[in-house]
């Protein structure tokens, strides 16, 4: 079909900038790290999205993570479709809400009780106040280049010494919001032990992105994770993980179960979640121990709440996402494919001469224009930005879509197929040559 008569993406832009800002409703769809045109995403289906003017992309950012089945999943989409036409939102209890949470559960040994919320924000946010009010402190700790959501005690960046808290990254946070955030540097025992001689008895939680893909693909280190869960335990401090990204993504059992297997009995104390678990819904949770949950209103002293929260159809879409997820040989598969794919980037590095590295768990990767995996958030910020970008605008010309920006995971789904996984491969190969 020609793509003459089609409103052209760059059309989409112009008009989106009239009454959206910046055209986008999220800030980095619109390519402002790479350059370029945002494409406006017209239908998608496996694991390919179209854009309005007909294009077709192998899709690897897969809606930030969500998409863990490819799009449209014929079970998920009848379950999605016989909830839908049950009701779209009742703001009372549902069946659907306890068999999610339920599920959860008994994928996730830590957790015996979880809330129900509509991102991974609100879940970051309300896993904070939850931290807070059960511990009666108010300093929170959290890493360099580890993202939790929008909150405004989040939106802080490191302060000029160890002693001094953060700044906020955002204009219209108050400094005296994000006075009781610490900010530290990701892998740094030295600085985490340091935070707790100074301050141990006035901290409420240390917050991590336990494989951070806001810095694209940073594993935290294994003596690190046993080191603050030691000083948390030492301290009365509870040890979060933001498994919104990484939670039935890296493994069925989340990341946490990843470190259990490095550190016998290993478990942190609040987990947080979003992503997979809606399937491409708005839905995300929070969830810790039944006495650790049971601060929460309406039991405890801890406010938290959601006119949408357990929507019914999002519980639905998680639900078959879950049980699809949950068959035997799921993640070893989404592995194989996921460890093709990088691996073909680096033979197409390598073949060039090209200072390149990679990593990947389960379905989530990161790549890397540097010649060792960085550490911590400065690392990354160190890596080649031009080369990333023009590694990104060469693959989206020839038909594969990288999440746009050197900090952000990339994400294989289960429809990706080895031809997608293949041409993939070959187009990067033509690029890096390109590059060399
Ligand atoms: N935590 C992590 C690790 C994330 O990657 C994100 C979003 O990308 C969030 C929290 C915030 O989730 P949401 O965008 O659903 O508010």
């Amino acid at each position: 079909m020609s793509t003459d008569s089609r409103t052209t993406n760059a059309q989409l832009f112009e008009r989106a900038q009239r009454s959206i800002p910046g055209g986008v409703n999220s800030p980095v769809r619109a390519f402002r790290a790479v350059g370029g045109t945002p494409r406006f995403i017209a239908r998608a289906e496996g694991a390919y999205m179209w854009d309005a003017e007909g294009t077709r992309y192998i899709d690897y950012i897969g809606s930030w993570g969500p998409m863990i089945l490819g799009h449209g999943h014929p079970a998920v989409l009848d379950a999605v479709l016989s909830a839908a036409r049950e009701g779209f939102s009742f703001g009372a209890p549902t069946e659907r809400e306890v068999e999610l949470a339920e599920a959860i559960i008994a994928l996730v040994p830590s957790i015996e009780q979880v809330r129900l919320v509509s991102s991974g924000t609100e879940a970051g946010m309300s896993a904070i106040r939850l931290a807070r009010g059960a511990t009666g402190r108010s300093k929170i700790i959290k890493f360099e280049g580890c993202y939790h959501g929008h909150a405004d005690a989040l939106l802080v960046k490191a302060g000029s010494g160890l002693a001094t808290f953060g700044h906020p990254t955002s204009a219209g946070v108050p400094p005296e919001v994000v006075q009781h955030t610490l900010v530290l540097e990701y892998n740094n025992i030295a600085q985490i032990e340091a935070a707790f001689a100074a301050h141990g008895a006035e901290i409420a939680c240390v917050m991590i992105e336990p494989i951070a893909g806001n810095m694209n693909f940073v594993r935290a280190a294994v003596p690190f994770v046993k080191r603050i869960r030691e000083l948390c335990d030492q301290h009365g401090a509870l040890f979060i993980f933001d498994e919104v990204m990484t939670g039935f993504r890296v493994a069925l059992g989340s990341a946490q179960s990843l470190y259990a297997q490095a550190i016998p009995g290993f478990t942190p104390d609040i987990s947080v979640f979003g992503k997979v678990i809606g399937g491409g819904m708005p839905l995300a949770a929070f969830g810790t121990t039944r006495r650790i949950m049971e601060k929460l209103a309406p039991l405890g002293p801890v406010y938290q709440a959601g006119t949408l929260s357990g929507n019914p159809v999002a519980t639905a879409c998680g639900l078959a996402t879950l049980k699809e997820i949950a068959k035997p040989g799921f993640y070893e598969a989404l592995a194989v494919k996921t460890k093709a794919l990088v691996a073909g980037f680096q033979a197409a590095a390598d073949a060039n001469g090209i200072p390149f590295c990679t990593d990947s768990q389960g379905g989530m990767f990161g790549f890397f224009f540097a010649s060792e995996l960085p550490q911590n958030y400065p690392q990354v910020m160190a890596s080649h930005q031009q080369r990333f970008n023009r590694f990104f605008h060469g693959l989206l010309d020839r038909g594969v879509y990288l999440a746009p920006a050197l900090y952000e995971a990339g994400f294989v789904s289960a429809a990706h197929t080895e031809a997608d996984i293949a041409a993939t491969v070959s187009a990067a190969h033509e690029v890096m040559a390109a590059e060399a």
